[in-house]
């Protein structure tokens, strides 16, 4: 171990338990996860996962930034419009409350969860209660409040999403201003081109409103991926069809961070979603939280963290902590508030893609042989079409019910992020299975 290599935290702190044979006793719950069936088979409960290789090779304990950002956090008992009104003033307290961030005259852009057309008990968008409350407390301190997203799919499918969700009646009833996200500015990071949505760029601060949700690609849905509807429409598809394999699609991930920063993030963590998330196919699940930071890397660190995930085990949060665009180091993050409403208990979570640190000439492979693939209940098809318009590479034919090529499919299940009826599912195959990929 050369000089200025530090073992990740988690890991030197197993390395003193008592218990190493057995670490799926371990009293910090650090494998409290079900071991993939495969090493139950080889017997080898002890074994480091990839993504624990990974965090090793990549430093991931090393501070990625001297200072020590706070993700304050409070309970929210029930989504009653005062209720959570008062939560988002707890919040807000030890971060110095919206005022530190708001100034009268401000054009201040929320960007919420829109996906796809759900209603608010489906737990797909950010609940219309918070948007509500977080607009009333941006006026309150004189700033102008834009709503703005682009749920996936072609630009035509928003107006439903809009009204589905309750936000276009918050926005009535508020006077606030639904922007869509058409007019785009060209952006290259890391020698990929991006289009963002100009209301984003052009705000005075963009306030992120992300919901708290699994993810079956990415493993979990918070603050950094929810940027990525900054992207509009089908330029979305685009971007899938350049990342197919979860590595590359994190650093796209990362790399919309970089361009959209926002000032602010306060996670929409009432009802969210355990399972199949983030679309219709995800299990509503109360979590009764609010949580916020200027830091989105360390907000989503900290919740990460509380769902169950080990440290580099979401990549495209370890990448953006890696890269410098916030703290992915959990002992470096401060949190204030109610810790207890950490405590989640156990949850169904998606099993992680351990292929992406292998090398190159064989991540691929793994990749395609273990390719996660769309498995349709025919039955709840309503045939709507939305999963055809969804999928970055024509693999779907519209029909009741649709036709899937899977030789076609990359895998990116963007069809199961936007099926309004929650009907299509990941499918792992056997292989997947065995080597800890699925539920
Ligand atoms: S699978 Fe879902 S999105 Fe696709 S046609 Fe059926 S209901 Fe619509
Ligand atoms: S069929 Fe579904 S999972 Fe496959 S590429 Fe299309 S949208 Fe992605």
């Amino acid at each position: 171990m050369g000089p200025g290599f530090e073992l990740p935290s988690y890991w030197t702190g197993h390395a003193k338990c008592a218990r190493i044979p057995s670490w799926s006793h371990c009293s910090d719950g650090f494998l409290g996860r079900r071991r993939p069936l495969g090493r139950q088979i080889a017997g080898v409960a002890w074994a480091p996962r990839a993504q624990d290789a990974y965090a090793l090779l990549m430093g991931l304990s090393r501070p990625q930034d001297k200072h020590s950002p706070t993700v304050s956090l409070t309970a929210c008992e029930t989504l009653g419009r005062e209720v959570v009104a008062e939560a988002l003033v707890s919040v807000l307290a030890p971060l110095g409350g919206m005022g530190r961030f708001v100034s009268p005259g401000m054009q201040v852009l929320l960007k919420p969860n829109l996906l796809t057309a759900a209603a608010p008990d489906q737990a797909v968008t950010t609940h219309p209660t918070l948007v509500e409350a977080v607009t009333k407390s941006v006026q309150e301190a004189g700033g102008t409040v834009l709503i703005g997203d682009s749920p996936a799919g072609p630009l035509k499918n928003a107006p439903r999403a809009w009204h589905k969700s309750g936000l276009r009646e918050i926005a009535a009833r508020t006077g606030s201003t639904m922007v869509p996200f058409e007019e785009v500015s060209w952006h290259s990071v890391n020698g990929t081109d991006y289009f963002i949505a100009r209301p984003v760029l052009e705000a005075d601060l963009v306030i992120n409103l992300p919901k708290l949700k699994t993810h079956a690609l990415t493993l979990y849905t918070g603050a950094i991926k929810n940027l990525f509807g900054a992207i509009p429409g089908t330029r979305k598809r685009e971007l899938h069809f350049q990342a197919p394999g979860v590595q590359d699609f994190s650093s796209i991930l990362v790399d919309v961070l970089e361009l959209v920063q926002p000032g602010l993030t306060i996670m929409d963590g009432l009802l969210g979603q355990e399972g199949n998330g983030p679309g219709s196919g995800g299990t509503p699940h109360w979590y009764g939280c609010l949580a916020a930071s200027t830091d989105p890397v360390a907000l989503d660190t900290v919740m990460t963290e509380a769902m169950g995930y080990r440290p580099g085990e979401v990549l495209h949060v370890a990448q953006a902590g890696l890269r410098g665009l916030g703290v992915a180091d959990r002992e470096a993050i401060s949190t204030q508030g109610d810790g207890q409403v950490l405590e989640f208990g156990e949850l169904q979570l998606p099993r992680p893609h351990w292929y992406f640190c292998a090398p190159a000439w064989a991540a691929a492979p793994l990749r395609r042989l273990t390719k996660l693939r769309p498995s349709l209940a025919g039955d709840a098809c309503i045939g709507c079409g939305t999963c055809a318009e969804a999928c970055p590479v024509d693999a779907i034919t519209p029909g009741l019910p649709p036709t899937f090529d899977l030789d076609r499919c990359i895998g990116c299940l963007c069809c199961a992020e936007v099926c309004p009826e929650g009907a299509i599912s990941p499918h792992r195959n056997l292989l997947a299975q065995l080597i800890g990929m699925g539920y």
